[in-house]
């Protein structure tokens, strides 16, 4: 069986056994060095000013929104057909979620419906690098601009991904990262961080994940609980240093995906610029999806849907239960992803090229 994504053998690194003792030994769980290392290193590799280390992605999102003091139906533009995570991050903060369809070349949020969509209330853009596509961000610039919005960046498909020479993370005003294990950087838990230029704003979020302190037992604002702790920021410095290759890795099986699959029923991502794709996600297009991932089972090929469902489908968001996105709506019924990692060998890349060509619908 060729696995869709194979985390354990990702991990298979002394170095990181080697931290998790060193931890293990320092007694210093939460809040120290490795997390002050880890800060800088990854606002180091975005290209920021400033990194703020929380306790997973969702939790980065919604710190962001809460720093700005967005709420009271503030409304935020987000794309459709995103992870669920981005719209919850947004409606938790108590403001409103402004769907919008993506472009279904790019799969990320088409820049040419932003602006229908504002109102007074609207205070900022979420962009979604989804599937590890940077968002093409000159028409989102100019809109933002416009109507004075802030640009928060949901990154935590696409770390390493460029923008024209800039990284993800260094695009919008903030950006939230997620490390869950599955992500193309993942430490052994839950994990995430907030990039930016805004000292102001970093200061604020340094404080709202710890209880909204700076001062111990002196607390300025409401703050929450929500912190990378060491061991997942020690093994994050190790792994950082191996995302670039990784994602070159990736780059690789993609483009030998994008060029040997030929298959007529299948619809292949398009990418002009390399750099801006990490390929989180290999992602093709099918009419018949259900049956093609039975075919691809049953030849030993391991594949997951991202995601069966659209977010204003879900049981949990009644408001939006008749709206229609015909656009996100069709990438949910169509979609599906083939196995890529930077673990997996060219070997098993030839063998999925090789069950998709012979697939006849
Ligand atoms: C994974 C993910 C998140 C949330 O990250 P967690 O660490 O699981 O909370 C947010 N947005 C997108 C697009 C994601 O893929």
């Amino acid at each position: 069986m060729i696995k869709f994504l194979d985390v354990g053998k990702i991990n298979k690194r002394p170095e990181i056994k080697k931290k998790i003792d060193e931890v293990v030994e320092s007694g210093y769980y939460i809040l120290g060095k490795e997390c002050e290392l880890f800060e800088k290193n990854f606002a180091t590799y975005c290209g920021t000013r400033y990194a703020v280390g929380v306790a997973n992605g969702l939790d980065a999102l919604r710190l962001i929104i809460k720093a700005y003091g967005f709420s009271n139906n503030d409304e935020i533009i987000v794309p459709a057909n995103t992870y669920i995570a981005s719209i919850l991050a947004i409606s938790q903060n108590g403001c409103k979620p402004v769907l919008v369809e993506p472009d279904i070349s790019t799969y990320n949020i088409n820049p040419d419906l932003i602006e229908e969509n504002i109102t007074s209330k609207t205070k900022a853009i979420m962009v979604v690098h989804l599937y590890g596509r940077a968002v093409q961000m000159e028409r989102i610039y100019e809109t933002a601009r416009k109507y004075n919005l802030k640009i928060i960046e949901d990154s935590a498909q696409a770390h390493g991904a460029f923008y024209n020479n800039k990284r993800v993370g260094n695009l919008g005003d903030a950006s939230g990262f997620s490390f869950y294990p599955g992500k193309n950087l993942g430490c052994l838990g839950d994990g995430g961080c907030i990039t930016t230029n805004d000292g102001f704003l970093a200061d604020r979020l340094r404080a709202i994940r710890n209880y909204g302190s700076l001062v111990k037992y002196h607390n300025k604002y409401q703050g929450v609980n929500s912190r990378l702790d060491e061991l997942q920021a020690g093994i994050l410095n190790v792994k950082l240093k191996y995302l670039d290759s990784d994602n070159e890795a990736r780059r690789k099986i993609a483009k030998l995906y994008r060029t040997e699959i030929k298959n007529p029923l299948l619809v292949l991502p398009e990418v002009e610029d390399e750099l801006s794709h990490v390929w989180h996600l290999f992602t093709v297009r099918t009419a018949n999806r259900d049956g093609f991932q039975k075919y691809l089972q049953e030849n030993g090929i391991e594949t997951v849907i991202h995601y069966p469902v659209p977010p204003h489908k879900q049981p949990c968001y009644g408001e939006f239960g008749n709206m229609h996105f015909p656009l996100t709506e069709e990438i949910h019924r169509t979609i599906i992803s083939l196995p890529i990692s930077q673990v997996m060998s060219l070997d098993d890349a030839g063998r999925v090229i090789e069950v998709c060509n012979a697939y006849k619908g």
